[in-house]
């Protein structure tokens, strides 16, 4: 298929019109197709400009601080996301300061959405914690989560201030199947309370503790199990 208008321009001026008409309707198919092409091209260009151009550059971000498995120990690592929160650990596999954050992000999720938190005291709480993994055992008197006084209890975990717990880690045991989560409940109700973390759960000698907030627990240990956390 072409446009050859000279041929027939002396012989047969009406076939030269047809011709030239058909070269006119040539041109504009070319267009047609060209613009497309340009099209295309640009669209191309584009997602390659977006594909290696665009990637994160966390230049604000402070010099990530890890475990060090050579170093002594316990060892303070900063937990990321949250301002001065930080965790003792006495080892490097238990607990990872990330899974630690995340756990802490969905208890706050959860919360927010439970409870809310309007003053923010629960956050500021979060954002001050010091969670201890300190692997020795500990025990005595205590309240089990029915309210019920144990004099000899193993604990699993402790709220001992309202910015300190100490979280017993587990070998075998991943996060969510820790006291962790637990833990986070004691310091939300004392940061409101101002007075106690209502020890005793759903028993009634402290106030605090209703069935919604043993409920929150199991909802996010659950989610973080089926995670992986
Ligand atoms: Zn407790």
């Amino acid at each position: 298929m072409g446009c050859l208008p000279s041929k027939t321009y002396i012989l047969y001026p009406a076939s030269q019109t047809i011709t030239l008409e058909l070269c006119t309707f040539c041109i504009l198919i070319f267009m047609h197709a060209l613009r497309k092409v340009i099209f295309a091209g640009f669209l191309v260009s584009l997602v390659l400009s977006c594909a290696y151009t665009w990637h994160a550059e966390p230049r604000t971000i402070e010099g990530r601080e890890v475990c060090d498995p050579m170093g002594p120990f316990p060892q303070m690592i900063k937990i990321p996301v949250f301002t001065k929160a930080w965790q003792i650990m006495y080892s490097c596999d238990r607990y990872p300061q990330e899974p630690t954050a995340i756990a802490m992000s969905m208890f706050y999720m959860e919360w927010s959405r439970t409870f809310g938190d309007p003053t923010g005291r629960v956050w500021r709480a979060l954002n001050k914690l010091m969670v201890d993994y300190d692997p020795r055992p500990k025990g005595g008197s205590a309240y089990d989560i029915a309210g019920q006084y144990r004099s000899e209890a193993s604990y699993g975990g402790l709220a001992l201030t309202p910015s300190y717990i100490w979280v017993k880690p587990y070998d075998d045991y991943i996060l969510c199947e820790s006291s962790l989560v637990h833990e986070l409940v004691h310091i939300s109700i004392w940061a409101i309370k101002g007075t106690d973390g209502d020890p005793d759960h759903i028993g009634s000698k402290f106030s605090g503790w209703t069935v919604d907030h043993s409920a929150l627990v199991q909802r996010v240990n659950d989610t973080l199990c089926s995670l992986g956390i």
